[in-house]
């Protein structure tokens, strides 16, 4: 048995579904069973979004929704199995017009209703997916109901890896069918309420899946061919990379060009399941498996433009117990997110890297701390991190820190495990150091 997961971005249309056909007729000749973890269909989720918020528009948004749901299915699907996918799928929408037109009326949407409202992208895409496969003569079915149990925390759900266990199992006896198409990122709290684990979170749904029934590999099917050494928008000869360890993985899918769900990689720390991330247009696949190992040195790197530096000095903080505190107090009460932070030991400045549009705000903030803070400077920069095990090694992060050098970088950080080195340089060089970096990692590349 494999979990197989088809990400939103490649179902638009019926050339996309053309494609997963061949590679699911693939995974089939060499397992007994495939489990198809859906995303909903492009966009769906953010326009479910939307009619949840907005009172007005809702019914609007959500019958158009449903429209393209009908027409596609009409493209993927004849015969019979178009038949019983019309029905499920009439069924299913009636109950998303209902909860749209509730939100019109009551102008209200609490987190719960917001879920609820969001589940359907997924259901209605478990639905289009199985009666395509059906249509071209697999044994599929699709599953409508939440395959994950979780905890009441709408919008960013816990799961419950015992329940969810129990519950995944059992649909699986029910279904008997060889292709079981289950919706990915929706849950159930054990009340039976629709939740959802957050937004990106049907990667995270295939591999807790994959952990609860003890399967050993995850296919991951995207848009790009895999993981890549860097943005290949911005990287001349970027290329794919082979393998990653885990504790790779996790920093490289926050910081990369593919953003994965933070939690993905969650589930297989101390399992030896497989993730294999591959593309669904082109040839390339990243696999991602074990912790860090000696063949791992570096293998990718990621930059965030678009931020400042915000420099905050006086000789009032040093050895005052609460002057960070109160700093990152004030970045709360702004609602800043904080990118990177550093101190010296003499504990005479602070420096905190936020987005551009962010950097205002914190300073207007700021100001409500005279009696702390005497200076506050703020410039542009840039932030470009490598990652790979090998920094883990003095001899490879020496070499890494070294071709850094040259750019002046005005801060360095290390991430989780210490596979990753991130390094703030003045927004005018930032560019190029991500360039002389990337050559680093790319001879490095295994
Ligand atoms: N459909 C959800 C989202 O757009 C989950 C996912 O795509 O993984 O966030
Ligand atoms: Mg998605």
């Amino acid at each position: 048995m494999i979990v197989v997961k088809i990400g939103g971005s490649i179902q638009k249309e019926k050339q996309d579904y053309d494609l997963i056909l061949e590679k699911i007729r693939k995974y089939q000749e060499k397992e007994d069973r495939v489990i198809v973890i859906v995303s909903a269909i492009k966009n769906a989720t953010n326009e479910l979004i939307e009619a949840s918020t907005n009172h007005e528009r809702s019914t609007e948004i959500v019958s158009n929704l449903i429209d393209r749901h009908f027409a596609l299915l009409s493209d993927l699907a004849e015969g019979k199995a178009f038949e019983e996918g019309f029905q499920q799928l009439s069924k299913i929408a009636d109950d998303l017009a209902k909860a749209a037109w509730s939100v019109k009326v009551l102008e209200e949407t609490t987190p719960k209703i917001r879920d609820y409202i969001v589940s359907f992208g997924e259901r209605m895409a478990s639905i289009l997916m199985a009666s395509f496969l059906k249509s071209n003569g697999l044994d599929a079915s699709a599953v409508t109901e939440p395959p994950l149990v979780t905890d009441s925390s709408y919008g960013e759900a816990n799961v419950l890896l015992e329940e969810t266990k129990d519950n995944v199992t059992k649909i699986l006896e029910r279904v008997r069918s060889k292709l079981v198409i289950l919706p990915g990122f929706i849950g159930r709290t054990t009340e039976g309420k629709f939740t959802t684990v957050g937004r990106g979170g049907s990667d995270y749904s295939a591999t807790v899946i994959a952990k609860a029934l003890g399967v050993k590999t995850v296919r991951l099917i995207t848009e790009v061919p895999g993981i890549m050494t860097g943005d290949p928008r911005k990287f001349r000869n970027a290329k794919t990379i082979p393998r990653l360890s885990l504790e790779e993985a996790v920093e490289l899918s926050q910081l990369g060009a593919k953003r994965l769900h933070p939690r993905t990689f969650d589930p297989l720390f101390g399992t030896d399941i497989k993730v294999v991330v591959e593309g669904l247009y082109e040839e390339g696949y990243t696999e991602v498996v074990g912790l860090c190992t000696a063949q791992d040195v570096l293998k990718g790197i990621a930059t965030v433009d678009n931020l400042k530096l915000v420099d905050i000095e006086s000789s009032r903080m040093v050895g005052r117990i609460g002057s960070a505190a109160a700093i990152l107090s004030e970045a709360q009460k702004a609602n800043v997110n904080i990118v990177a932070m550093s101190q010296p030991a003499s504990e005479t400045s602070i420096q905190l890297v936020v987005n551009s549009n962010d950097a205002g705000k914190l300073v207007d903030r700021l100001g409500e701390l005279r009696s702390l803070v005497t200076d506050v400077e703020v410039r542009d920069v840039g932030a470009v991190s490598v990652v790979g095990c090998g920094l883990q090694r003095p001899e490879v992060s020496s070499k890494v820190i070294a071709s850094a050098s040259g750019f002046n970088p005005l801060s360095i950080s290390r991430g989780m495990k210490r596979v990753s080195l991130t390094f703030i340089a003045e927004k005018e060089v930032s560019d190029r150091l991500a360039q002389e970096l990337h050559e680093v990692v790319v001879k490095w590349t295994s």
